[in-house]
């Protein structure tokens, strides 16, 4: 976007603020209904003067208002899921975030996943207390639970700016402004004009007479009418360029979102977007996502979880049985915990921290378990503690050894399934290289790992063996219980794993 054409900048107010340059990007966040939404179109609307542009204000994922000659940007599809998205896929756009908490409700389930979202992402908050006009309300019981969810507010230990508004009435939401820029302020964001082009695409879809549209909020450098646009998924020129306000622009500078014409499929939410081909894949290729079927590491030593669980009895059980997996350096974490199924958001928020997603009698909804192996997120569902507990032990014994290599030895595939005695059996015959007793073993269908063991027996007719060589065929019995089936590819690690 070119130019303010139309905001209302109050006369006689000073413009020359802004000493960092870059205008703040701000996400809103919190739980349904505490008024997210209606603080976002308060804001909108009290400060930006649509009038002018002819009365049409278009929603295009985020827009600018001017705030006592300083810009600020709001990302206005509000909630947790959008900002963590886009974490996800290695494009943080937010420099201050505004936990919305509703005076009357207080502290929710998604104000508690909000928090975790936040504290992932490192980003400084504010707390917007809101339906303050309502009767009977507390900012002290909010202020207490708020420090009971480890949020450390100003008077209960912490230096969190809370600030009591109506988004209905629009009191005190100037006063939240003020400390949106204050907060940024601290962070020093410079405008880093000068660089090639990057930045984040937060909105997308296809439009039956435009073709594939996206909002791109710029990160670094100056996107231009006729630039080219590469993300990891698609790539582009730029047809034409639409600020917030429905306007046709030539150029958008650092921390504006502008329409983007021109892609030739439409882009993910979240991706990263660059003048450049190969600096996206660059980009891409850091992402610290470990995908398959291993524990993710955050760290040596540790393994992160995110857990849900049919009820609060389960969790508590869960979590003091995981006290009694710590060790000295080693650690589980529990990163967030809640009751309910799996969700998308669950899915995100293991994704940015490297968790892995426990299920205790819980289900995945079809669209978070898509999304996890889009993220190359590892969910496991359990309905035993102590097979959990059995997993999580096994995991953090892999994760003690020092520099697992996992070499491929052999592969074998499963021919038929038979029951000798108690023991499910597979017969396999060994396609290339060697299986050896000692062998640790992958599961593999289409594949994809479906799970790990090693051998308890091994059986050429009657007789036990140690090895089976290629074209050779053998019985199996697995240490511990794996779902396979006819048609899987088992493959040796080798004992160097063990
Ligand atoms: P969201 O789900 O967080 O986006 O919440 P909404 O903005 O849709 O608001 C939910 C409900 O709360 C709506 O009925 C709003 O009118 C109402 N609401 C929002 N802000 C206020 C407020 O400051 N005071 C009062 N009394 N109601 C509010």
């Amino acid at each position: 976007m070119a130019k303010n054409k139309s905001r209302t900048i109050e006369k006689g107010q000073q413009s020359t603020a802004q000493p960092s340059g870059r205008p703040p990007v701000v996400a809103i966040l919190g739980h349904v209904d505490h008024g997210k939404t209606t603080l976002l179109d308060y804001i909108r609307r009290s400060h930006v003067a649509a009038k002018e542009a002819g009365g049409i204000t278009q929603h295009i994922g985020a827009y600018q208002v001017t705030h006592k000659g300083r810009k600020i940007t709001f990302i206005d599809t509000p909630g947790h899921e959008a900002f963590s998205a886009m974490r996800a896929r290695g494009g943080s756009v937010s420099d201050v975030a505004v936990l919305v908490v509703a005076a009357d409700d207080g502290v929710m389930p998604q104000t508690k996943e909000s928090i975790a979202h936040l504290k992932a992402a490192q980003t400084p908050f504010i707390v917007a207390v809101n339906k303050m006009d309502l009767p009977g309300t507390n900012i002290d019981r909010i202020k207490k639970q708020l420090s009971e969810e480890g949020v450390l507010v100003e008077g209960f230990g912490g230096d969190v700016v809370v600030v009591p508004i109506s988004a209905k009435r629009g009191e005190g939401v100037d006063n939240l402004l003020e400390m949106v820029n204050l907060v940024a302020d601290m962070q020093g964001l410079k405008e880093e004009t000068g660089k090639d082009f990057s930045g984040v695409v937060i909105e997308s879809k296809l439009d039956k007479f435009k073709g594939p549209v996206a909002t791109v909020l710029v990160k670094e450098g100056v996107l231009r009418i006729g630039d080219p646009v590469h993300t990891k998924s698609t790539t582009g020129k730029v047809k034409a360029l639409v600020g917030d306000e429905g306007v046709p622009v030539k150029e958008a500078r650092p921390s504006t979102p502008v329409e983007v014409l021109g892609f030739a499929a439409v882009p993910k939410v979240g991706e990263e977007v660059s003048s450049k081909e190969a600096e996206t894949e660059k980009v891409e290729s850091k992402k610290p996502i470990e995908t398959g079927e291993k524990f993710v590491r955050p760290k040596e030593n540790e393994i992160r979880l995110i857990i849900k669980a049919d009820a609060q009895g389960s969790l508590e059980a869960i979590t003091s049985s995981l006290e009694k997996l710590k060790k000295e350096n080693q650690q589980v974490k529990i990163y967030y915990s809640d009751t309910g199924n799996i969700t998308d958001s669950d899915i995100l928020l293991a994704s940015a921290t490297k968790s892995l997603v426990i299920g205790f009698n819980a289900n995945i909804s079809n669209t978070a378990s898509k999304l996890a192996s889009e993220e190359g997120v590892l969910v496991r569902t359990y309905n035993i503690i102590y097979e959990l507990i059995d997993e999580l032990e096994e995991g953090l014994e892999a994760i003690s050894r020092p520099e697992v290599k996992e070499e491929i030895l052999g592969n074998a595939e499963i021919l038929k399934i038979f029951t000798a005695e108690e023991d499910k059996v597979a017969g396999c015959r060994t396609i290339s290289g060697r299986i050896n007793k000692g062998d640790l073993l992958a599961i593999k269908r289409d594949g994809k790992e479906i799970g790990r063991s090693k051998i308890v027996s091994m059986k050429h007719r009657d007789s036990n063996i140690n090895e089976a060589n290629e074209g050779e065929e053998f019985g199996l019995i697995f240490e511990k219980k794996v779902p396979f089936a006819k048609s899987d590819i088992i493959v040796a690690m080798g004992s160097s794993v063990n």
